[in-house]
């Protein structure tokens, strides 16, 4: 196990239903398999269960199964001994990485347990990806998708060869919703990452999907329209019975130098 205790920075030990370092502080395992690494109740609260419900619901419908084997055929690639998920989630990506061993961090309990159960090759951990549980060039993949960089904490747990995958929406990202739900729709921007590590590689991924009833409405709870949507959008969503929506993803990769 390559994670190190929160409050000390020492290695971390499995025994039994806890997490212990050399220094007796200890971290409970749920009962659900995820370990929890926060010190105290943080005020930071992840996504709660009921979008952990919709975007499970939506994932599974397929839409996104294009970039899940697009990040696979990049862990094959790389061929990483040890891969980190920062902002994992549920899992959905983590679960079909492939590496000897796999980490997946995350704030929101509810989305750890549904990880947990379903993926027994990652270890889940409740923790701030901008405050690592893992040492120094500990990692040869790290993966963060949909989630903020944490680039500082990226540059530390990361080998030297080791590499950073970030993906993001792409400019038409979801544009049929949006030209559904707002009178005037605006393009996804694409930013640079301010990040020291050179940008090796970026690769656009688009595809269509089919989208009606339950994940229409699953869709729309899991994007940041969800909240800024006026009643009068959210009622044409409502009789939409199905639309077809693009899919469009940015994968940059950046390498740690050797
Ligand atoms: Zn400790």
């Amino acid at each position: 196990m390559k994670l190190i205790c929160p409050v000390c920075r020492k290695a971390l030990k499995q025994n039994g239903r806890e997490a212990v370092c050399e220094n007796g502080h200890h971290f409970d395992y749920a009962k659900s398999g995820y370990l929890n690494l926060l010190m105290k109740q943080s005020k930071v609260h992840g996504d709660d269960a009921a979008m952990v419900k919709a975007r499970t619901g939506f994932l599974n419908s397929g839409a996104y199964a294009f970039l899940k084997e697009h990040l696979t055929a990049l862990s094959r690639e790389f061929r990483p001994q040890v891969i980190a998920d920062l902002g994992c989630g549920e899992g959905y990506y983590t679960a079909a990485l492939e590496a000897e061993e796999k980490y997946g961090f995350d704030m929101s309990k509810d989305a750890l347990k549904h990880a947990a159960k379903h993926d027994r090759s990652t270890a889940y951990c409740v923790a701030s990806i901008f405050h690592l549980p893992m040492p120094d060039s500990s990692c040869d993949f790290v993966l963060t998708c949909f989630a903020p960089a944490a680039c500082v904490e990226i540059e530390r747990i990361l080998k030297p060869g080791g590499v950073f995958v970030f993906v993001t929406p792409g400019k038409k990202h979801l544009f049929e919703l949006k030209e559904l739900l707002y009178e005037t729709p605006y393009e996804n921007k694409v930013t640079p990452l301010n990040m020291a590590l050179p940008l090796i590689r970026t690769d656009e991924i688009r595809q269509p999907f089919d989208c009606s009833g339950e994940d229409l409405m699953n869709l729309f709870m899991m994007t940041p329209y969800a909240w800024r949507t006026a009643e009068s959008g959210k009622e044409k969503l409502r009789r939409t019975l199905q639309m077809r929506i693009l899919a469009e993803f940015v994968v940059r990769v950046y390498q740690k130098p050797f």
